[in-house]
């Protein structure tokens, strides 16, 4: 049994897990740097350590530290949140070491799955459908020979990759070497790893994903999908859950594929698979072995809590629900609310002065923000999120345009001008977008 928890992790995600463990009688530990003392997290947990200064590296990214902050509270479990150290292997390693469980999958998959082509013939192995593409890593040799076998255009992509960096195009024979050189040399910079792989290049895909949860012994759920095609630069704005793409027999044919592939695999934990999805195809392009920022929207429309699971398979308790047990009701939208500019997305840290959260049915506001927060320069800038629930998509809809009315955050520049702006367009409206909707929107749009 897990009586307390540390949660190596700050904002809004470190309150989430905060408020699951609260629920579970789970004793809470937060970590924060000397730029977070303030922070919710810190405010609502049982005891709090800093551990360190600013700059996440010396922080939240310091193993000895958090370890140590293990040892000094007593926690005897860690959850890693999203981000930071959520997939370092190595960090899992030194905590099962120290007898201190990590709330996430074992060492070996988070490996597995942190290296992209490994992640890719595993994938392929369990029975789950990837995109065409090289087999392994590709040199600037023999791209030409693979590109042709592909067919154009083909993406190169870094091994390594994260975060849509050390990713390039080629559309043509012509554009190949110096995708390949550029694709490289950004991946060396970026990963310290200049090794590439080569993939067919979808035009117009959507971004599908899967959530997955296993016992680690063989038993796995999925949990339907997200649709998370409304991006900017990879970054994901909006998500949705069900997608307005797919019908009930292809979500629970796709979920079946990716449940039975983790528990061939006995996968521990909460995952979540991700693809593209063009012409009613999928393809697998990686997976997560984490909880993911859009998981409420999951938790909306199955009202099973992604926190409470993981916690109950760490400790070994098992899965609360079998499949058939699982029913998608209703429909839920989560925006992202990030401290920006919402037409230039430069960050916009600064403080807070009127915070004004919506509420009422099927509303949920996921921030460690409130009225005089002073938000650090430092971290990511996503303040809060915002999940909306309805019976239909379109009650859904409407719920979203009454709740951006009544959401209120001064002092600083946020996100929520553009998803006033997404609510009142025709192509969101009937569902009808994919990954690059919304940068050609933004870019026709600025004009
Ligand atoms: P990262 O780990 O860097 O985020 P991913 O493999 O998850 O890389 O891909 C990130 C994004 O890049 C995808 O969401 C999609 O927008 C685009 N992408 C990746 N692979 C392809 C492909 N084969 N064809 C078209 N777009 C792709």
């Amino acid at each position: 049994m897990i009586s307390k928890i540390l949660i190596a992790n700050r904002g809004e995600i470190a309150l989430r897990v905060l408020r699951a463990c609260k629920e579970l009688g789970i004793a809470t530990v937060a970590v924060h740097s000397t730029a977070d003392a303030d922070a919710m997290h810190v405010r609502l947990a049982d005891e709090s350590v800093c551990i360190g200064p600013p700059p996440s590296r010396d922080s939240y990214l310091n193993i000895h530290q958090i370890v140590a902050a293990c040892e000094i509270t007593g926690a005897d479990a860690v959850h890693p949140g999203y981000g930071f150290l959520s997939e370092n292997a190595k960090f899992a390693e030194i905590l099962e070491a120290h007898d201190i469980t990590f709330i996430g999958p074992t060492a070996e998959h988070i490996r597995i799955m942190g290296d992209k082509i490994t992640a890719k013939q595993t994938a392929q192995e369990l029975g789950i459908p990837v995109v065409p593409g090289s087999d392994g890593e590709v040199k600037p040799e023999n791209a030409l020979e693979v590109a042709r076998k592909i067919g154009f255009p083909v993406l190169i992509k870094a091994t390594a990759g994260g975060g849509g960096r050390g990713m390039k195009v080629a559309r043509s024979e012509a554009d190949l070497e110096e995708a390949v050189a550029t694709a490289r040399t950004e991946a060396l910079a970026a990963f310290g790893n200049d090794a590439v792989y080569m993939e067919k290049y979808l035009s117009k895909p959507r971004h599908i994903e899967i959530q997955i949860v296993g016992d680690g012994a063989g038993n796995a759920v999925h949990l339907g999908e997200r649709d998370c095609s409304l991006q900017r630069r990879h970054q994901k704005v909006w998500e949705e859950a069900n997608s307005p793409a797919l019908n009930v027999d292809q979500r629970m044919k796709i979920g079946q594929v990716c449940a039975d592939a983790m528990k061939k695999l006995k996968y521990r934990g909460a995952g979540t698979i991700e693809f593209l999805y063009e012409n009613g195809e999928f393809y697998f392009i990686e997976m997560n072995t984490r909880l993911q920022v859009e998981h409420p929207i999951t938790e909306a429309i199955t009202g099973i809590d992604l926190v409470h699971e993981q916690i109950r398979v760490a400790s070994g308790g098992g899965l609360s629900v079998r499949q058939e047990d699982i029913v998608f009701s209703g429909h839920a939208i989560e925006c992202r609310i990030n401290a920006e500019d919402p037409r230039t997305f430069v960050p916009s840290p600064g403080t807070i002065t009127h915070f004004h959260a919506p509420g009422g049915l099927g509303v949920r506001v996921d921030s460690g923000a409130y009225q005089g927060y002073r938000i650090p320069p430092y971290y990511d800038s996503l303040i809060g999120k915002l999940i909306v629930h309805g019976r239909t998509r379109v009650e859904c809809m409407m719920r979203l345009r009454r709740v951006l009315d009544e959401f209120v955050i001064d002092g600083i520049k946020t996100t929520l001008p553009l998803f006033q702006d997404l609510i009142n367009n025709q192509d969101i409206a009937n569902g009808d977008y994919d990954i690059h909707w919304l940068e050609k929107h933004l870019a026709a749009t600025s004009e």
